[in-house]
């Protein structure tokens, strides 16, 4: 079996920094790429907040620039996404794809967070016909038609402003009746001609014969002015927040009751020695390509210092 000195999980920014950390500390570490290589940030548009961007850059150029500096350093790249994990005893044995086993004396998780569902049939139903959880990625398909976003956080509102741009009538479903997201997107959203928020509606399902043609929605749920809407749309975009991605890991390591993976505060450590925990699958709060990139950085220090303090 492969033995690995430090083994990291995910390819989004924590995962590629931890990636450049440990191959300058001469660790050979090898990053599995996971579900979606570059993670979250391939599924976005312009990221302004990065520093050292003053003009910006394209989330999926910032993540290609990641990969290559971590290649530059040595660490070891690869696809694969990690189906099993037995943590019990160090080395640890992690299982990629079903099949290949391998035992790591360090253990870098960096598998991010994917975006949530409302859990209706006809999500499953209408997937890749009209159902979206990723405007940038979809929103091309949608150029002078009508479609709906669900949520009121920050996320709806940046997936409903890109979508307005593109789409002839956006509507923004909220299920109170306040938006959730900063007030500078909310001003943005409200100053926006086509995009009509829906406070107080739930979405009941979708209908359509060929891809999505409508939501059934329902305004006012359980209340006596209860009343049942439709909306003729062709798309149909989730932005109802994220789910930590550590369900293999779950049965070792301490979570949250979302599934976020507890760490010792202003720490990567989780409570098994030698594995820690990098970027938004332990980040319920910040959730910022620049704060999981430091925690990537700090997961490989720790590991450095592991592997001396263990002779390993
Ligand atoms: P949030 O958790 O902030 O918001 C989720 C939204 O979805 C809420 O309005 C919530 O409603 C709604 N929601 C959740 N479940 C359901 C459901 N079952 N049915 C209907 N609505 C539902 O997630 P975001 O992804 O928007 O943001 C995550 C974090 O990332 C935040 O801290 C945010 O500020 C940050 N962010 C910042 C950006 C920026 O600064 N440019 C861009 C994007 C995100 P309710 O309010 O009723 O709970």
């Amino acid at each position: 079996m492969e033995h690995i000195r430090c083994l990291i999980i995910g390819s989004g920014p924590a995962g590629y920094t931890a990636a450049i950390y440990a191959s300058r500390a001469n660790l050979n570490p090898v990053l599995y790429a996971g579900i979606q290589p570059g993670g979250q940030l391939t599924t976005t548009t312009d990221i302004e907040n990065f520093p050292g961007y003053p003009e910006g850059i394209n989330g999926t150029e910032m993540m290609e620039q990641l990969r290559k500096q971590a290649e530059r350093f040595g660490a070891d790249l690869r696809s694969g996404i990690v189906t099993g994990a037995d943590l019990s005893k160090a080395p640890y044995r992690i299982t990629i794809d079903g099949e290949t086993e391998l035992e790591t004396d360090t253990l870098i998780i960096a598998t991010g967070a994917s975006a949530k569902y409302l859990g209706l049939e006809d999500e499953a139903k209408y997937a890749g016909m009209g159902v979206s959880a990723c405007a940038t990625c979809d929103g091309f398909f949608y150029r002078g038609k009508n479609v709906a976003v669900v949520g009121g956080g920050d996320t709806a509102c940046e997936e409903a402003l890109y979508l307005s741009s593109l789409a002839k009538q956006v509507y923004l479903i909220v299920r109170k009746n306040y938006l959730r997201a900063s007030q500078v997107m909310q001003d943005r959203v409200m100053n926006t001609p086509n995009i009509k928020v829906l406070f107080e509606h739930n979405t009941l399902g979708l209908f359509g014969d060929n891809g999505v043609e409508g939501a059934h929605l329902v305004k006012r749920k359980g209340e006596p002015d209860e009343e049942k809407v439709d909306i003729a749309i062709d798309g149909f975009f989730l932005a109802i927040g994220h789910k930590p991605n550590s369900d293999v890991f779950k049965k070792y390591l301490e979570t949250d009751e979302v599934g976020y993976i507890k760490t010792v505060a202003g720490t990567p450590k989780t409570n098994i020695p030698g594995v820690y925990a990098a970027g938004d699958v332990a980040d319920p709060i910040y959730r910022q390509a620049v704060t999981a990139a430091g925690s990537g950085c700090k997961a490989a220090i720790e590991a450095e210092r592991y592997l001396s303090e263990h002779g390993l």
